[in-house]
């Protein structure tokens, strides 16, 4: 894997339908960093494992073939688990002297404790951003519930000003159609979970000397993406 020029640690958080999946993809590709996805990184791990094999952790065995039954039923995998695949990863990422953009990771505080004792540990805490998209509930549930995907290949469209015209999907040309998962009360349950789950992360970060910012994600993906880079 190529180096990165000046690797960095970059987490874009904010609620659903903030568009942070978009920014880190964004932000990937300008700077050549590394697009973290926890589920695909420990995913991974699982479908290259052959029958039997198990790992362990603090004196727990953790079988392979059990973390996939796991995943089918979707079902959450254990947090001492994806972190210590986590952490496999990040020191090997940090060993090539690779950047890093994570999207809504970490999720809660305990583990966020965790994973930023690692970071600084690795990159430096002043080369961690934490990039907080911010969106008013009104907005979160209105975008959610107008958010489409195309019929061929599931890809998300949010709604943005951009999006809201569009009939058919900028990929692959099929139409679009509202996501059934969507309805209002799994919004709201996902934005309540953000609230009480998430956001006491941005102040664990605070304390251990990382900054912070918080970004207006309000505007179209690009004016959202101009500020990030400001702020970094
Ligand atoms: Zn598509």
């Amino acid at each position: 894997m190529r180096r990165s020029k000046n690797p960095k640690v970059i987490m874009v958080m904010g609620p659903p339908g903030s568009g942070k999946g978009t920014q880190a993809e964004l932000l990937a590709e300008k700077f050549g960093f590394f697009q973290w996805e926890t589920s695909s990184i420990v995913g991974g791990v699982i479908e290259r494992a052959k029958k039997g094999d198990f790992v362990k952790i603090e004196g727990k065995k953790y079988f392979f073939e059990e973390q996939q039954k796991i995943r089918q039923k979707g079902l959450l995998w254990d947090g001492i688990f994806i972190f210590y695949f986590t952490k496999k990863k990040i020191e090997e990422l940090a060993e090539e002297g690779k950047g890093i953009v994570m999207s809504g990771s970490p999720r809660t505080v305990a583990e966020g404790k965790a994973l930023i004792l690692l970071l600084k540990k690795l990159y430096g805490a002043k080369n961690i951003v934490m990039v907080v998209l911010k969106l008013t509930p009104k907005e979160t549930l209105w975008r959610n519930s107008h958010r489409r995907e195309c019929e061929l290949a599931t890809h998300s469209i949010l709604y943005t000003k951009e999006t809201e015209k569009l009939t058919r999907c900028p990929l692959d040309g099929s139409k679009l159609i509202c996501r059934k998962d969507d309805n209002p009360e799994v919004i709201k349950t996902r934005l309540k979970r953000y609230q009480e789950e998430t956001s006491p992360v941005f102040e664990t970060f605070r304390k251990q000397g990382i900054r912070v910012k918080e970004i207006n994600g309000e505007q179209s993906v690009v004016d959202v993406f101009s500020d990030i880079l400001k702020a970094l």
